[in-house]
């Protein structure tokens, strides 16, 4: 059975919604994981700010705003007046259940029960416009067998037992819908996976029925070989893999969560990026799989700071790294590229908030320099060392780019560059000529 994720945007309107409706109803089956329509979430989260601050007519005047947004929903997504009825209904109860938060105290276990609330009210739509449309659909709801641990982390053993049990009590539906997003605490209590927590419901679930595969809808084509915002000529990446994806959702390409994938990751199960407003087109794999000799994409992350600390007396001695790097530790501040000599050592980091403290206790170990507006370039792919020649693809490609940094063998999937961020655009794009261009 497949896993299928749809994002707040897919779901954004009636239309998206009977397009995605359209797109499950194949007869074949599968789980389908649905987000809140866009903008529901933040707009739960503004009438929890107002309850919070004890505005109950700021909150109800919201939550009236949200309310005849989703009776025009209503009025444009069924067909007869019986489903027209059935969904008001359901509405009125879920408006009138948020209204009532203005009598009681607020604290943030009430701010989760209203957050739950966007993702309930999409799949009861969507779930009831299948029905319309005759569908053999179950619901399933996401707070009978989502869970996370004392320490908020989601309890895949208690995951697989009840989402079993609930498969198994509707063995003749086709499609079954849950929440994205909304779960159940190691106390019972209504909670969620963090936003954007969606994909990770898909992940997990993914992994505890052992899914043939988790697909992940959105409006984007998959992920693109470079940043179409800065380069001419992208294209999409049809294959990645988890460490690969991993590199460049940390660099900033728009992609998945490291740690939401990481379920399917474990469970050997490929994750499909694919796009609602173009259904056919093969998007991209994200695998256990490594595609051999093959350099993927390219990625850039700005606002990076270079730290340099030279000491021609201490750095043979050992010790010495570990009480420079101590000082990052000490003023909380993560390191992103390092490289060494033996006379120096030379570092990235990208929060800057401690610098100038950092800087002084450098000072005591040897001479600081520091260059501002750095920017990584990371380059993603097939690198391990022993498969010679890629890293040279790259560095030939930055042949007329001055080059701050070079970081190689940290990972099997990447050669990072840092570059000054005038350089950047430059940079991206004589990597895509180079790797990327078919001539
Ligand atoms: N609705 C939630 C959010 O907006 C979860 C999600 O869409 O993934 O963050
Ligand atoms: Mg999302």
């Amino acid at each position: 059975m497949k896993v299928l994720k749809f994002g707040g945007t897919s779901v954004g309107n009636a239309q998206r919604m009977k397009d995605v409706a359209k797109l499950i109803n194949d007869g074949e089956k599968k789980i389908v994981v649905l987000s809140a329509m866009s903008g529901t979430t933040n707009t739960l989260v503004e009438i929890s700010d107002y309850f919070y601050k004890k505005n109950a007519d700021g909150a109800n005047e919201i939550i009236n705003q949200l309310a005849n947004q989703y009776r025009k929903h209503v009025e444009e997504l069924y067909d007869t007046e019986e489903y027209k009825n059935a969904t008001k209904d359901f509405l009125r109860e879920e408006f009138e259940y948020l209204h009532g938060f203005s009598k009681d105290m607020f604290t943030m276990f009430e701010e989760r029960v209203i957050l739950a609330q966007g993702e309930i009210i999409s799949t009861n739509m969507l779930t009831n416009y299948l029905k319309e449309q005759g569908a053999n659909v179950a619901l399933l709801n996401a707070l009978d067998f989502m869970r996370t641990d004392k320490n908020s982390e989601p309890d895949p053993v208690y995951i697989r037992q009840h989402l079993n049990e609930l498969l198994e009590a509707n063995p003749d539906a086709d499609i079954y819908i849950t929440q994205g997003f909304i779960c159940r605490n190691a106390y019972g209590e209504i909670d969620n996976l963090e936003r954007g927590g969606s994909d990770y419901t898909a992940s997990l679930i993914g992994a505890a029925i052992l899914a043939e595969e988790i697909q992940i809808w959105t409006d984007i084509d998959g992920m693109h070989n470079n940043d179409p915002r800065f380069v001419d000529f992208t294209e999409p990446v049809r294959q990645l893999h988890f460490e690969e994806a991993a590199e460049l959702a940390y660099f900033g390409a728009k992609i998945l969560h490291p740690t939401c994938v990481q379920p399917a990751k474990y469970a050997g199960i490929p994750v499909r990026l694919l796009n609602t407003m173009e259904p056919t087109a093969p998007g991209t794999t994200i695998s256990n799989e490594t595609e051999r000799g093959k350099i993927k994409a390219v990625a850039a992350k700005d606002n990076i700071t270079a730290l340099k600390i030279k000491s021609s007396r201490m750095l043979l001695a050992h010790g010495f790294l570990s009480k420079v790097f101590d000082i990052f530790e000490q003023y909380q501040t993560s390191i992103d590229m390092v490289s060494t000599s033996e006379v120096g050592v030379s570092m990235s980091i990208d929060n800057t908030k401690h610098l100038s403290d950092i800087i002084n206790e450098l000072k005591k170990y040897g001479t600081v320099t520091v260059d501002y507006d750095m920017c990584i370039i990371c380059v993603v792919g097939d690198l391990t060392w022993d498969n010679v020649g890629f890293e040279t693809l790259a560095t030939e490609a930055m042949k007329n780019i001055p080059v701050r940094m070079i970081s190689y063998g940290g990972s099997n999937y990447n050669i990072s560059f840092l570059v000054k961020k005038e350089d950047k655009k430059r940079a991206l794009q004589a990597l895509t000529d180079t790797l990327f261009k078919k001539n």
